[in-house]
């Protein structure tokens, strides 16, 4: 027997490896409508109501980095990304599970800071912190959150379903959760810097951060759109497929189309930036467009939905399509704002834990 080490294979080709292993067991129930593949799985509890399920881990230095990072903050994201992906199956939340590991010498307080968060933010979504798991670490926080979400069979959107001709939208703007971590990065150099010349960490440079604020609370307080889940209801309207952009707008478009066997072809002009990532990536000498397409972590809903119904989402000004979706002969295509189509598969690929 050969060892690959995982770096080799890269996150998604790892996820295959063990879900070929584990795939057998879907047929002990045969209520799973949806297992390993989608934002959650699905399974139905009646005749018309499904239950969603999702699970998300935060390791320190991994995930996030408590230099840059207030405990409250960090909660409050991590209840966030959970639901972001009950919300991508067109769901609401209801149940989480929270399992932390913590070094021994970790204050109580900074975890009771953490909890402060995470019930501030369950209390928003009007979700139920129901139990969890604790334990020592060897080394940094880790934070586990599972949780469940309701929908009806009808209503429940998966990232299979989007058909050639289907409008491409997403919500809110891009690039500003990737705009707020290149200026919390910054500031964590300019501070270890500061230390290790022995300066006093000079208080002022938090107080110009004031600038950046947008940017930074898209980094580190995204939201969930459970707002346009709301809307979804309201209006009738069941996106054909749907998925949360945590990996990026190319990796998350991709994940759709693979998923539901079609092409993409987007336009670069079209999509949402957030204005204040504009004047941060031109700060960084950085094209903002990298960050809307790559940067990931914006947690804004991606969807198509039939041309015909065009007029159901027209009015709402959070919502912007940005494509078509195609055959799947034709790829993944995005046409630049100078006017030239290139294939998406050539870009940066979105966020893979193992890759380069
Ligand atoms: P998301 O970014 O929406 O949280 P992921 O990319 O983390 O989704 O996961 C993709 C799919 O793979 C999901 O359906 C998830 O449940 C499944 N998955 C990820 N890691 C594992 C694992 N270690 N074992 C089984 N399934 C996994
Ligand atoms: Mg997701």
């Amino acid at each position: 027997m050969s060892f690959n080490p995982i770096s080799e294979i890269g996150e998604f080709g790892l996820i295959d490896r063990l879900a070929a292993i584990v795939a057998p067991t879907k047929n002990n129930l045969p209520e799973l409508i949806e297992g390993i593949g989608d934002d959650c799985a699905v399974w139905r509890t009646s005749d018309s109501m499904v239950q969603v399920a999702t699970t998300d881990l935060l390791v320190e230095t991994v995930h996030f980095d408590l230099l840059t990072t207030p405990l409250h903050h960090l909660g409050s994201k991590a209840i966030s990304v959970n639901v972001s992906d009950i919300c991508a199956m067109n769901a609401m939340p209801c149940y989480a599970l929270i399992s932390i590991a913590a070094p021994r010498e970790m204050p109580v307080e900074m975890l009771e800071e953490l909890y402060r968060g995470m019930a501030h933010a369950a209390t928003l979504y009007g979700l139920a912190i129901a139990g969890g798991d604790t334990s020592s670490s060897p080394a940094g926080l880790t934070i586990s959150i599972s949780m469940t979400g309701q929908t009806t069979l009808e209503k429940v959107t998966l990232r299979k379903g989007a058909q050639p001709g289907d409008l491409i939208c997403v919500t809110g703007t891009l690039g500003g959760s990737t705009a707020g971590l290149n200026v919390l990065m910054r500031e964590k150099a300019t501070m270890i810097e500061q230390l290790r010349n022995n300066e006093p960490y000079d208080k002022n440079v938090m107080a110009e951060l004031q600038e950046y604020a947008e940017a930074i609370r898209h980094h580190l307080l995204p939201g969930a759109r459970t707002d346009i889940i709301d809307f979804f209801n309201e209006e009738e309207i069941v996106p054909t497929a749907m998925i949360d952009i945590s990996d990026g707008l190319v990796a998350d478009l991709g994940h759709i189309c693979r998923r539901s066997g079609v092409g993409a072809h987007i336009e670069e002009s079209r999509i949402p930036v957030l204005p204040d990532a504009r004047a941060i990536a031109e700060e960084f000498q950085q094209d903002v467009f990298d960050w809307a397409l790559s940067g990931g972590e914006d947690y804004q809903l991606l969807f198509t939905l039939p041309k015909e119904q065009y007029d159901s989402i027209a009015s709402h000004r959070d919502i912007t399509v940005i494509g078509t979706i195609t055959e799947a002969e034709e790829g993944l295509l995005l046409t630049d704002i100078f006017g030239m189509t290139i294939d998406m598969a050539e870009m940066k690929r979105g966020f893979d834990h193992f890759g380069e």
